[in-house]
């Protein structure tokens, strides 16, 4: 077996053969991360950077700074392989070529021998033509986001402070919106309580009290992937903090409403349940949706009907073009199991990791099926308290034993050594504790940039 493989190794390095990468993240820089120096490698994407997509909520408060929950790729490819700025935009399996519009905006080709396709997923509206970014309203889901999050939010307590605004637009200005009832939602709902409780509470002490949070899932509980009593633990939590959960209700539209005594543009969201919730900040996370790259494959790849996810066996291969393109992350799922993988960071990272093993040649195409090998679900939930989830944790139908549930300052040790455990470089590393330490006892930055 041992001499097999090292054949196999010398004949894929041998052939020179060009893989492309669609995509830097989870999946994508975890491929780049692992392959061989001697292979022929090539990313595309539109971020030059991995997003440690689990630690942005914290930065869209500033108890995190966004350099530290980055990687720049070409920092991790070295010259074992080259990096193009761009989005792919067409793919032709036949010719195996793909067309790559760059961020400057010049469209060229280029060619690879193996594909893989990892270009993650973007928000869900849901078709509403009113949430759109802009104007109030802000995903969560790229630096970018949390960066404009972030100064929206010093925004809005500036522009309350100014006193010649009314205390109706005063309120109106310091209502927050936060649309879905996910993990990432209640995440960046906690940090921003923590926001305002230590930080806003010592810099705006007058406006504490209009600061008004409401968090909107159209589901009958928060926290879907989460055990009961960890979802009515987080419930409860969000009650005490006086935070308006509305639970089976959803965000229909967003208005524009015109007051003659209202300084500032401003808009409400009206509710499935015929109420409406005027606004100064609304963040939008409610769900996922396919990207334009992966629905624009509709006649080149096989889709999963309703998800538009690229279907794939159990090796990561798309189907059709089995040994020249594979797909991972958010964008892919296999057809052919009973449980359908969720979209995970860490079902992207294992994929990545797979995916390497198999161009390195230390694993030869299907010799082993891709077993996604959970490690169950935490979570921030504010004041210095996260919740764990181990009862998923293990591989499907071989779950680990006991049901392992934490909740509270233990279950937030957890959550925050097990990202700073799975940070790739020593400079995050570093900066990381360092920002938590700085962020506890001297608070979080609120200058505007
Ligand atoms: P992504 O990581 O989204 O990467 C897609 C990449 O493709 C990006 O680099 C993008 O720029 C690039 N791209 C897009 N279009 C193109 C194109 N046309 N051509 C080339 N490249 C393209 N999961 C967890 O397991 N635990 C968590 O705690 C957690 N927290 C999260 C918090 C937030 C705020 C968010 C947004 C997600 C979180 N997730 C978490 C989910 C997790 O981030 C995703 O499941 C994971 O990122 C999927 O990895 P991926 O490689 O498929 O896609």
């Amino acid at each position: 077996m041992m001499r097999t493989r090292a054949l196999y190794r010398a004949a894929a390095a041998a052939q020179g053969e060009k893989i492309v990468v669609l995509g830097s993240g989870w999946g994508g820089f975890q491929v780049a991360l692992n392959v061989n120096k001697n292979l022929d490698l090539t990313v595309v994407s539109p971020n030059n950077h991995f997003l440690f997509t689990p630690l942005l909520p914290s930065t869209a408060v500033g108890t995190l700074e966004f350099r530290c929950v980055q990687e720049p790729v070409r920092t991790v490819l070295g010259p074992k392989g080259q990096f193009l700025h761009g989005k792919a935009r067409t793919l032709d399996p036949e010719n195996k070529t793909i067309t790559v519009q760059s961020v400057h905006d010049d469209t060229f080709e280029i060619t690879y021998d193996k594909l893989v396709i990892a270009v993650g997923v973007k928000t869900n509206t849901f078709g509403i033509p009113s949430i759109q970014e802009g104007n109030g309203i802000f995903f969560l889901k790229t630096l970018k986001h949390a960066r404009m999050i972030r100064n929206n939010i010093i925004d809005v307590f500036e522009k309350a402070a100014v006193p010649t605004v009314t205390p109706a637009e005063r309120k109106r200005l310091l209502s927050f919106v936060v649309v879905g009832g996910g993990p990432t939602s209640c995440e960046f709902t906690s940090e921003l309580h923590d926001f305002v409780k230590h930080d806003i509470s010592r810099l705006y002490p007058d406006l504490l009290p209009l600061v008004n949070v409401t968090l909107v899932e159209a589901g009958p509980a928060l926290l879907g992937p989460f055990d009961k009593a960890l979802q009515e633990y987080a419930h409860g939590l969000f009650k005490k903090r006086d935070i308006d959960v509305r639970l089976g209700t959803a965000v229909t539209s967003v208005e524009d409403v015109e007051l003659p005594d209202y300084h500032f543009p401003s808009r409400q969201a009206m509710l499935s349940d015929g109420t409406a919730i005027e606004f100064g900040t609304m963040v939008w996370s409610a769900g996922l949706a396919p990207r334009t790259f992966t629905t624009t494959m509709t006649d080149t790849l096989p889709l999963h009907p309703r998800s538009k996810r690229i279907l794939v066996d159990d090796y990561l291969r798309v189907k059709g073009y089995e040994g020249s393109i594979w797909a991972i992350g958010d964008s892919a799922v296999n057809d052919t199991g009973d449980t359908v993988i969720p979209q995970l960071a860490q079902v992207a990272r294992q994929q990545g990791i797979y995916l390497a093993k198999v161009f390195n040649g230390t694993q030869q195409e299907t010799e082993k099926e891709f077993k996604f090998f959970s490690l169950g679900s935490m979570a921030y939930m504010g004041d210095l308290k996260g919740i764990y989830d181990g009862s998923s944790a293990g591989e499907p139908g071989k779950e680990m034993k006991g049901n392992p549930k934490l909740r509270g300052l233990l279950a937030l040790l957890l959550w925050r050594f097990a990202y700073w455990g799975r940070q790739t470089s020593m400079v995050n590393k570093i900066l990381i504790p360092m920002h938590w330490f700085k962020s506890f006892i001297f608070g979080r930055d609120t200058s505007r940039f």
